[in-house]
């Protein structure tokens, strides 16, 4: 899920932003397993099932973009590590609130000083990477992704031009309750949650920001159209994807006569 108003300037300013800036290279991923007061607490057994999904979402992105002829290759860390199979929160986490902050930022910060010392996601982002042992050296993108549990649209906090400069060290949240009652085709949920950060926007008519209306029906094989109710083998990437996270060069022609 991505907020109109967010997809609206992400296609207008033409270019991506942030940690999570374009989709080719080296990538690196935290995914933090996060507890808080509105559900029960993970258990190895409810984290282990959403770590092959991860695992298989990433390893698919990366065959998408060789298919482009685009070098991608993600390491990603799940953390934390041990006998801890979560951070807390330190409350409850609002499922409703589809803003990047303060309301998210507020929980995300107490994560993030359990794990490293006190300040902010951004302040702390090489230090969070270090500790998840997978050190930053500047050249790759980057990104965090909140594992939480609940039953609802996933979101991601793609960073724009005149947005709050935390929010330029990307993130997202990725809701699911593991295991069996978790999201059913939870590797295409991933996908598409991780292609919102490095650019793409919602492909389904209802969704769409305005410029790309007209073609959204065509691309309901894209793992872009919502929502993701199919496993992520039967999804594609489509041109208009390809193009906003950097793997197309060249406009696709039906976007011809768009601003994008
Ligand atoms: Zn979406």
């Amino acid at each position: 899920m991505m907020l109109d108003t967010e997809m609206v300037q992400r296609i207008e300013c033409k270019c991506n932003l942030g940690s999570a800036a374009v989709l080719v290279g080296d990538q690196k991923l935290l995914f933090i397993f996060v507890d808080d007061d509105g559900a029960g607490p993970w258990t190895v057994e409810l984290r282990q099932p959403v770590q092959i999904k991860i695992e298989r979402s990433l390893r698919w992105l990366e065959d998408k973009a060789q298919a482009f002829g685009i070098r991608l290759r993600f390491q990603h860390v799940c953390i934390p590590f041990g006998l801890s199979v979560a951070c807390h929160a330190g409350g409850c986490i609002d499922e409703a609130d589809y803003c990047a902050g303060p309301g998210h930022l507020i929980w995300q910060n107490r994560v993030v000083t359990g794990l490293t010392s006190s300040g902010t996601v951004a302040s702390r982002w090489d230090d969070l990477f270090r500790a998840g042992g997978l050190p930053l050296n500047g050249t790759e993108g980057s990104a965090v992704v909140f594992c939480v549990r609940r039953w609802v649209p996933s979101v991601a906090f793609a960073f724009f031009e005149g947005e709050n400069v935390e929010f330029e060290r990307e993130r997202a949240i990725i809701y699911d309750n593991g295991g069996e009652a978790g999201q059913l085709f939870l590797d295409s949920l991933i996908a598409h949650e991780l292609l919102h950060l490095y650019g793409a926007v919602d492909l389904a008519p209802g969704k769409t920001p305005e410029p790309l209306k007209e073609f959204a029906s065509q691309y309901s094989d894209d793992v872009m159209h919502t929502p993701t109710q199919r496993s992520i083998e039967c999804y594609c990437i489509g041109d208009i994807t390809a193009y906003l996270v950097g793997w197309l060069k060249t406009k696709p022609a039906c976007l011809a006569q768009t601003p994008i």
